[in-house]
């Protein structure tokens, strides 16, 4: 079995996601060939083939070209998977490749039960196993679903792909970041964050307290962020900010994949859940069975002293 890994680089940078293809392709079992469209000068630790295309000439994001990069390391390793992060990178090039090729794609992969394909639906609160049809699938996991194990390692063989036609239709103008509002959750050193477990807006001030009262910032979980309790800056997780604080306290928070994806680079993580088995205890460092109403006052009344 084998797995062709797109590898993504994105503003002058190898993304670290990239080791995260690689331990789905370990979990697989699949031998694995990587293509990336970056710098010979920043090149992943892997070993194996390596389909290098310079971003200097095909961009760091253009559909055609990139397409017809991916199409290219295709038709020269013949895989049975080819893989793409569901980021915005892999969720735009992934169904033109699978198109391309006229082959199934299973998208927003989170584990692989007995072979099979673990998929989250209805806004990530249930899952369901898939298993494709067509003897060539496109695939997209979800970031942090597949962690690295231990420091990558290995020196790829590199092959230079160099389309004939680099013209393409589509240009990439360039990114342009979302607009800082209140907050930079990024360089924040404490971070406490308020999910669904909260009740309601009101409480969400509650939390607040807890994160002026440690020196800290207040983060939130989608649910919140939907719900208008807390502005769209405080997010955390996969559509929100990726932060890595020294100190993460998570209120009422289930511990969701998307959201973890988020934060999972905390130092020191101390979860307060009413439920002792909400998954966000197996990544907490502390996880403290409580009402996250009574407890939080309570130890902001503690801080504040
Ligand atoms: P819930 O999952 O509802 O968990 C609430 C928790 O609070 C439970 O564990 C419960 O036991 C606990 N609780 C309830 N009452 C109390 C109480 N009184 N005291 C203590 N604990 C209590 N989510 C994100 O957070 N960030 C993202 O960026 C993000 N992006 C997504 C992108 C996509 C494409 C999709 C499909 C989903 C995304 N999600 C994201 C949503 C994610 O899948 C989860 O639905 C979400 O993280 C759940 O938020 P939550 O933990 O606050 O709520």
């Amino acid at each position: 079995m084998k797995a062709l890994l797109i590898a993504e680089y994105r503003q002058g940078k190898l993304l670290d996601t990239t080791y995260e293809l690689q331990a789905f392709a370990g979990l697989l079992g699949a031998e694995s060939a990587m293509v990336l469209v970056g710098s010979p000068a920043d090149l992943p630790k892997f070993s194996g083939k390596l389909y290098l295309a310079d971003v200097a000439k095909y961009g760091e994001y253009n559909p055609d070209l990139h397409k017809k990069v991916v199409l290219e390391a295709v038709a020269k390793e013949n895989p049975d998977y080819i893989v793409f992060v569901h980021s915005s990178y892999g969720w735009d090039l992934a169904p033109r490749v699978a198109a391309a090729l006229r082959v199934g794609q299973v998208s927003e992969v989170v584990g692989l039960p007995d072979g099979k394909f673990e998929v989250t639906c209805c806004n990530a609160k249930l899952r369901r196993t898939v298993a494709p049809k067509s003897a060539r699938t496109v695939i997209t996991i979800q970031a942090g679903a597949f962690s690295p194990q231990g420091e990558p390692q290995g020196a790829p063989q590199v092959e230079v792909i160099d389309v004939a036609d680099p013209a393409g239709k589509t240009e990439f103008v360039g990114y342009e970041a979302a607009e800082q509002k209140d907050v930079d959750l990024t360089r924040a050193e404490i971070i406490v964050s308020a999910g669904r477990g909260v009740g309601k807006k009101e409480n969400v001030q509650v939390i607040a307290q807890l994160a002026k009262a440690l020196g800290g910032e207040l983060g939130a979980s989608r649910p919140v962020v939907d719900a208008g309790w807390a502005p769209h800056s405080h997010q955390v997780g996969t559509t929100g900010q990726t932060v890595s604080p020294k100190l993460y306290v998570a209120c009422g928070i289930s511990g969701a994949i998307q959201h973890l994806a988020g934060m999972k680079k905390a130092d020191f993580v101390v979860a307060i859940n009413k439920d002792k088995d909400a998954p966000i205890g197996e990544i907490a460092d502390v996880l403290i069975v409580a009402d996250v109403m009574q407890f939080v006052p309570a130890m902001t009344a503690r801080c504040a002293r």
